[in-house]
């Protein structure tokens, strides 16, 4: 056996560290012991892939901590009718547990190298419902909008105009936000008829989200 045990006992660690940090909604819950986060962690940090911690990707991005993960997708409150939007495809591993819980996910992505690198894990695991796109995600996807939800995964020092605009009615965006690059909050922003609610979640740590499509890595 290997100092992190059998991959039963590595799954009932990884779920009970979700559950311990407060992820505790079960469809949450449910899509993350189904989609393996091995698949998404490259090279030398593949063995800690069910640790509970940021690992880097390629293209200098991060794939961000499972319970934060978990926080932000159960703070979404996804049901299975919703078009989701991710900016920030990073590794995908996001939008693969995206995947399970919505009818479709689109995300997006400045690195094209990130987003082939995910399309193609997308394409083993046979998740039909994910759609790729190198693009400037703070741009949102006005030919796809509205969205019931969306969710950024990179930090801007506002929710970018464009994303706000492209949420549906009682639709729900979850982001984080903050003036740098250590002091950050995550939070949620609602829909209503008449403007905006925005309800602060918990501080968080997220790499920038940068303008403009990455040169060609
Ligand atoms: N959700 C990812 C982690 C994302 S890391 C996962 O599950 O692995 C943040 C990602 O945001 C990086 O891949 C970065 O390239 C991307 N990003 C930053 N600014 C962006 C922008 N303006 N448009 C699209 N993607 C952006």
């Amino acid at each position: 056996m290997t100092d992190h045990g059998t991959s039963a006992e590595r799954k009932m660690q990884f779920l009970f560290a979700l559950r311990s940090r407060g992820v505790t909604d079960a469809r949450t819950l449910a899509a993350m012991e189904k989609v393996d986060r091995g698949a998404f962690v490259r090279g030398i940090f593949s063995d800690r892939a069910y640790e509970d911690m940021p690992l880097p990707i390629a293209c200098g991005q991060t794939i961000s901590q499972p319970s934060v993960v978990g926080l932000m997708t159960q703070a979404l409150l996804i049901e299975p009718r919703h078009r989701v939007l991710e900016v920030g495809t990073g590794s995908g591993y996001q939008a693969a547990i995206l995947a399970q819980m919505a009818r479709r996910v689109y995300t997006i992505d400045r690195h094209q190298r990130l987003v082939r690198e995910a399309q193609a894990v997308f394409d083993r695991m046979e998740l039909g419902n994910v759609t790729t796109f190198v693009a400037d995600g703070s741009h949102g996807l006005p030919d796809q909008a509205p969205f019931d939800r969306i969710i950024v995964t990179a930090a801007a020092e506002d929710a970018p105009g464009p994303l706000l605009a492209q949420l549906k009615i009682d639709g729900i965006m979850v982001l984080p936000v903050g003036q740098s690059d250590t002091v950050q909050s995550l939070i949620r922003v609602r829909r209503l008829e008449t403007g905006y609610d925005y309800e602060e979640l918990r501080p968080v740590r997220f790499v920038p989200l940068v303008e403009g499509l990455a040169k060609e890595d």
